[in-house]
């Protein structure tokens, strides 16, 4: 089976997979007890914090640990929705770990921020909004996790500096693909560790010292998250983004955005009438969502190629199925027909120009 599905998970990297098991051999006991190796333990915890705020160019005291990037960013939102009484402008576009608790917890005082056909948050329209009317904070993600759509989030960041309004970026799709350098300046932080090649259940949260804790219960996090930290999966996570990050300082990402346009290019001779989503805008490397023509034998795309040994996605992973297309897709003014051709396929760090190849030859024209 050929794996085209890193935009929902991406496999475990040999890095990350050797961080955790020695930080499992090494660390055996509770960062937060007081013997000899639980000031050890705390201690590898400590400098996985300075190292990722390292990164991400920020103090390591404004770095929380999580569970993942659905953990931080319902943190987040929960923080924006105790302090702030202002409305709160959140993107149409946001995964919906961003839009359900925005929903849930600031009610009326959310208002969505449309998007434009390409798949980008409309940036006059948010410019305008913040000069006439401003909100108390903007939500905004870095890269989209269905089309890979790079979003305005230094430009928007910027304006709501200028005018003293919160910034929240949920930049789970962007972190380990694209440079880390500079989200640190974000008020508000979120991301992942297995949308790189880090395990599964770990992510972090970078906000203030005074950040209003979801859970209750221990003194982690410096009172921001209880619970016992999860110490060889943020070891492997950091590791793994340290690896990711030296790869992206010697050119890996510009190899393979060739490779993704090679690929679309081929599909389009391929199969005339594909339509690439987003195509004037700035994409991810490992991310390409396409409206194919419907097949001739009326079986649904993601079903064809699975049989034809190719996984790949409808859309994002969180919410797949035919009944209505996603909020994605009906924010750059997709309708259910539409919707039921678009075919998400998303690559990872060792994914070769050859396995494109074979998905076109193989998978997508046969
Ligand atoms: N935000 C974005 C943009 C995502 O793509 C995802 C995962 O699909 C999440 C948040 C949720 O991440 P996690 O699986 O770590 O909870």
């Amino acid at each position: 089976m050929q794996y085209f599905d890193h935009a929902a998970t991406h496999p475990l990297s040999d890095v990350a997979r050797a961080a955790w098991l020695d930080a499992a051999a090494r660390f055996p006991a509770n960062p937060s007890s007081p013997h000899r190796l639980g000031a050890r333990a705390d201690r590898a915890l400590e400098s996985a914090r300075e190292r990722l705020a390292t990164m991400l160019g920020c103090s390591p005291v404004e770095v929380i640990f999580t569970s993942g990037a659905t953990e931080s960013n319902n943190l987040m939102v929960h923080h924006l929705a105790q302090v702030l009484t202002g409305p709160v402008l959140v993107s149409s576009l946001e995964h919906p770990s961003v839009l359900e608790p925005a929903r849930h917890e600031l009610l009326e005082r959310q208002h969505l921020i449309p998007a434009t056909a390409a798949g980008v948050v409309d940036l006059p329209w948010l410019e305008a909004r913040l000069h006439a009317r401003p909100p108390a904070a903007v939500l905004l993600m870095a890269a989209n996790n269905e089309t890979g759509v790079l979003q305005p989030w230094r430009e928007v960041a910027a304006l709501c500096r200028e005018r003293g309004i919160w910034f929240g970026c949920d930049a789970a799709q962007w972190v380990g693909k694209l440079p880390a350098a500079g989200l640190g300046a974000c008020p508000l932080l979120t991301g992942c560790a297995h949308k790189f090649g880090g395990p599964p259940g770990v992510g972090f949260l970078k906000g203030p010292p005074t950040l209003r804790p979801l859970f209750r219960g221990g003194p982690q996090e410096d009172r921001r998250r209880a619970g016992t930290q999860n110490l060889p999966g943020i070891l492997a996570m950091v590791a793994c983004l340290e690896s990711r990050e030296r790869e992206l300082a010697a050119g890996g990402a510009d190899s393979r955005t060739v490779w993704r346009d090679r690929f679309v290019a081929r599909v389009q001779q391929a199969l005339p009438g594909t339509e690439l989503l987003g195509a004037e805008a700035p994409r991810l490397w490992n991310t390409v969502s396409l409206q194919l023509p419907p097949r001739a034998d009326g079986r649904r795309w993601v079903v064809a190629l699975d049989r034809l040994g190719f996984a790949v996605a409808a859309g994002s992973a969180c919410s797949s199925g035919r009944d209505a297309p996603s909020h994605v897709l009906e924010a750059m003014g997709k309708i259910r027909e539409d919707a039921d051709c678009v075919v998400r396929f998303s690559s990872g760090w060792e994914t070769p120009e050859s396995a494109w190849e074979t998905l076109v030859n193989e998978g997508v024209s046969s």
